[in-house]
């Protein structure tokens, strides 16, 4: 019984991981903190951090940072290392497969450089397994030869700082979450902080924009930056070719509205998936896997990319038995609330 999705539109705002659309992504990002909208307790906490580090002259502890898709965590990084002016080395758990990438990544950074991890759950054992003694002694052993005459030898590293970006905090092996001095989770923001953000886009993009209209698609960006800037250009489009290129309120309503974006951001898939869980399993509970398959979805796309807008906005609930939608869900999409079954949180 799966529901087959294949309109491309649909992918507009659920998709919050990076898209080819989202390539000129790299003018709009911040570089320094104050540049940088929102995340205020996280942007105190590492002021500090950076400040004393720099002051001592060190290289910054290590930084875990966590949470949707799309919420600036690479952004965050690239501030992190213009504010301790050094180097800036990306690159992803999965695209290093081996130890030896690892060693060659770790052995070319300089004095205080960051590494920043992308999807950092996504390491394979035997690569995390070199990163534990060069986050903490800053130094690798590498094995020389095979067989009984093999030998390990102990390359020292420059003092480094590894920034691990993750949606998935709860995946991290303990002895690597341990090895990470600073802890830092990410919120969804609110449509004032997207409102700021995008204002700054329309201006850095040379968009006219009245305040309403940057209110609006803040107020439909599911609490996510990478999809206001998104729908920013999307409406941008619509200004030109059905207005006179200003964005008002009313231009944004129409071209989001148009997109299928709702007023609260939910788009088809969201929809949908309120919907499967209505229809197929009348409002829930239903475990993750089988949503899944019900929609033909991922469980981890369902999870890391759907579900933290859902629950914040009171659409679904997360019980033991599995996700219920709520009445909520049933009033947004104009279906009748039968009430709920017996469910125990
Ligand atoms: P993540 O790494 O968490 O998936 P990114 O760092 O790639 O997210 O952010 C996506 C886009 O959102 C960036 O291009 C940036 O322009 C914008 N962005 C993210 N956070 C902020 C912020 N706090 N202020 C302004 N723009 C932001």
């Amino acid at each position: 019984m799966a529901i087959n999705y294949s309109d491309p539109s649909d992918e507009l705002v659920t998709r919050s991981t990076a898209q080819p659309e989202d390539a000129s992504e790299g003018s709009l990002r911040p570089r320094l903190l104050n540049e940088y909208i929102g995340q205020e307790k996280a942007k105190d906490n590492l002021r500090i951090f950076i400040r004393a580090a720099r002051d001592r002259g060190d290289s910054l502890d290590h930084v875990l940072l966590h949470g949707p898709p799309g919420l600036g965590k690479t952004t965050l990084a690239g501030v992190i290392a213009n504010e301790m002016g050094v180097n800036l080395r990306i690159t992803s758990g999965p695209t290093i497969e081996k130890p030896g990438d690892l060693a060659a990544l770790l052995t070319n950074l300089q004095e205080n450089d960051i590494l920043f991890v992308d999807e950092i759950h996504r390491l394979n054992r035997t690569v995390e397994e070199v990163l534990y003694p060069a986050m903490e002694d800053f130094a690798i052993d590498i094995i020389i030869g095979k067989g009984p005459s093999a030998n390990s030898i102990r390359l020292d590293l420059p003092r480094f700082t590894l920034i691990g970006a993750t949606t998935r905090s709860g995946q991290l092996s303990a002895p690597l979450r341990d090895r990470f001095g600073i802890n830092l989770r990410l919120e969804l923001y609110t449509p004032e902080e997207l409102r700021r953000i995008v204002m700054r886009s329309a201006d850095i993009l040379g968009v006219d924009i009245e305040a309403s209209g940057a209110d609006e698609i803040a107020r439909r960006s599911r609490g996510t930056p990478r999809i206001a800037n998104r729908l920013l250009r999307r409406v941008r489009d619509f200004a030109q070719v059905t207005a006179d290129g200003v964005i008002t309120r009313d231009v944004a309503d129409r071209a989001l509205s148009s997109l299928e974006v709702d007023h609260l951001g939910l788009d088809n898939l969201d929809r949908r998936m309120l919907r499967g869980i209505i229809e197929y399993y009348s409002g829930g509970p239903v475990g993750l896997e089988a949503l899944a398959a019900t929609i033909n979805e991922e469980p981890v796309t369902l999870e890391d990319v759907y579900e933290p807008y859902l629950l914040q906005q009171g659409f679904l609930i997360r019980t033991r038995q599995g996700r219920c939608v709520t009445q909520k869900a049933y009033e947004h999409l104009g279906l009748e609330f039968r009430g709920q079954q017996q469910i125990s949180l």
